[in-house]
């Protein structure tokens, strides 16, 4: 009998799929209904500088540069802008300004090698890039030109074009592409997942709808990069909520307890190194941070050890895990993936947090199936198989790659997310591993095949897979097995050397193992769970 989950969270309301309403102008929309509503209220501030920009200022900016945009640079709706930058408080000004015109906008990390760069904009195929000045190089030449965005010309394009050139409001519908970002998928190498303005809408509608009342909102500390999909997603989360974003351009303890300090930071984001740090005796003497309320770790794993001692240290302030969960404590979950937006499971409420390893319950207008990967039988609550999930947050699809999207998103709306899950009688979500070919390095994503192609194209490589392995820090890293060619003499070393100067540093092998055959199927494909527990003969995996 087929199952389907449906959320228990109160329906929302969403604009019609073709009504003219772009995620900018609905962001707004909610802005306008909230009660703590001041305009004059500081949305970003430049946590090195302390510059800050308020709300009017950042409406009056973002209609500059789309101005500037639309009249000068003449970008029109449906052109693809490509973002490559680190954080700076002028990326939110970009996005917005970029998606009032209807253009799609595609970021990417400027940690990517220019190979890796050029894969990506063969993908998206942008009219036009922005980019932070330490990561122009990296750019092949575009058909179009290319705007610094720590540049005097793009400070003067978000200052004073307004008020010259009037803004001619392209009708952007909820059904356009808002974004390109990219991701591997279940399989294979990047791809570019395209998210509607109305997947944007939906996500932002669905969080602030589960927001928890506030007397005053709330200041987050803005560490997760914005060309993440959790990073574009809490752009509009804290213009949709007037939350004060305290953007850090790169991470440093230090610096970030005195922003906490100096901004009085609410909410902050952090990876699990800097909760260790945080845990640790005197890393925090001589910092006031009683104004913070939630710290949000993700990526990785945090040990038991590393909770208890954050917790008896800053008892006030709540954990957030955003991955696997190893202690009974409270603790806020999400699951998600960057091809539904944001968070399809997550825990809302003490009750919620307090239900130990289940990363919660389906956001609202999300279903939820999970399915025998075998017989393809949708199964009851309590048994193991993979998510599927279906709803308003669900990509379009990759760019470009028809079959890629249609054996992921099926005719009816199922995307399915190459995780193994159970979903318990009360809806709670618990993951149990990772069918897709997909490793995590302290969050970000390494594609296995990506690797294997490099590996395969060394003159000393026979055949090679690669594994996800187990680590406390990182969640996974990437671990290679190796056939070597007859009479190689092929080190460890020399390979991992070999990779790492062709990729960014997050992709990096950090494991090499050596073996006769990569056993595989009869039909060629890598059996890489007998790899797995070659590798990690225990079982342990996150
Ligand atoms: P990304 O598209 O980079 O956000 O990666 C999505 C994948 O990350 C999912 O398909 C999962 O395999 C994994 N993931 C996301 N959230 C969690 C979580 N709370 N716990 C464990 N794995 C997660």
């Amino acid at each position: 009998a087929t199952k389907t989950f449906h959320s228990l969270r109160p329906p929302i309301d969403l604009p019609p799929e073709d009504a003219p309403i772009s995620a900018v102008d609905y962001v707004s929309s909610l802005r306008a209904t909230l009660p703590w509503r001041d305009d004059d209220s500081v949305a970003l501030i430049n946590s090195v500088t302390g510059l800050r920009v308020s709300f009017s200022e950042l409406t009056r900016r973002t209609n500059s540069l789309a101005s500037y945009l639309q009249n000068v640079t003449r970008l029109s709706k449906n052109d693809t802008a490509f973002v490559l930058s680190t954080n700076s408080i002028e990326i939110p000004i970009l996005y917005f300004s970029l998606l009032s015109l209807g253009v799609i906008i595609s970021p990417a990390n400027p940690v990517h090698t220019e190979s890796e760069i050029s894969r990506q904009i063969q993908l998206s195929n942008p009219v036009i890039a922005f980019a932070m000045s330490s990561a122009v190089h990296k750019l092949p030449k575009l058909k179009h030109r290319t705007i610094l965005i720590d540049s005097p010309e793009f400070d003067s394009m978000t200052m004073s074009w307004n008020s010259k050139h009037e803004l001619d409001r392209a009708k952007v519908c909820q059904s356009d592409v808002a974004a390109i970002m990219y991701s591997s998928g279940t399989t294979g190498r990047v791809k570019g997942v395209m998210l509607t303005h109305r997947n944007l809408t939906a996500a932002v509608a669905s969080s602030f709808a589960s927001s928890p009342k506030r007397e005053s909102p709330a200041v987050m500390l803005f560490t997760m990069p914005y060309f993440h999909i959790y990073g574009l997603f809490f752009c509009f989360r804290a213009a949709a909520l007037m939350e004060t974003a305290v953007v850090m351009q790169r991470f440093d303890l230090k610096m970030m307890l005195k922003a906490v300090e100096e901004f009085r930071v609410t909410h902050a984001a952090v990876t699990p190194p800097i909760v260790v740090a945080m845990s640790k005796g005197g890393s925090t003497d001589g910092y006031d941070l009683s104004s913070l309320e939630t710290v949000a770790c993700g990526a990785a794993p945090l040990g038991k050890d590393t909770i208890m001692a954050f917790a008896s240290k800053l008892p006030k302030v709540v954990l957030v895990q955003l991955s696997c969960v190893v202690a009974r404590l409270l603790t806020m979950k999400a699951y998600g993936l960057t091809e539904s937006t944001a968070g399809v499971f997550r825990t809302v409420g003490p009750d919620e947090c307090r239900r130990w390893g289940s990363t919660g319950r389906l956001s609202a207008g999300l279903e939820a199936k999970i399915v025998d990967p075998e017989t393809g039988d949708s199964l009851p609550p309590g048994k193991e198989g993979e998510l599927w999930i279906r709803g308003p947050t669900i990509m379009k699809g990759y760019v470009g790659e028809p079959e890629v999207t249609s054996a992921t998103l099926l005719p009816d709306g199922w995307m399915r997310t190459g995780d193994l899950c159970y979903i318990d009688e009360d809806g709670f979500l618990f993951i149990v591993d990772r069918l897709k070919d997909l490793i995590k390095y302290k969050g970000y994503q390494v594609a296995p095949a990506e690797l294997e192609h490099l590996l395969l194209s060394h003159r000393e490589v026979a055949d090679a897979a690669v594994i996800p392995y187990p680590d406390e820090e990182a969640g996974q890293m990437p671990m290679a097995f190796v056939v070597r060619q007859p009479h190689s003499s092929l080190n460890e070393a020399e390979i991992m050397e070999f990779v790492a100067r062709q990729v960014s540093p997050y992709k990096k092998i950090r494991r090499v193992a050596f073996i006769n055959a990569i056993p595989k199927s009869a039909a060629g494909k890598i059996l890489r769970m007998e790899l797995r527990k070659v590798a990690v003969p225990s079982g342990s995996s996150c």
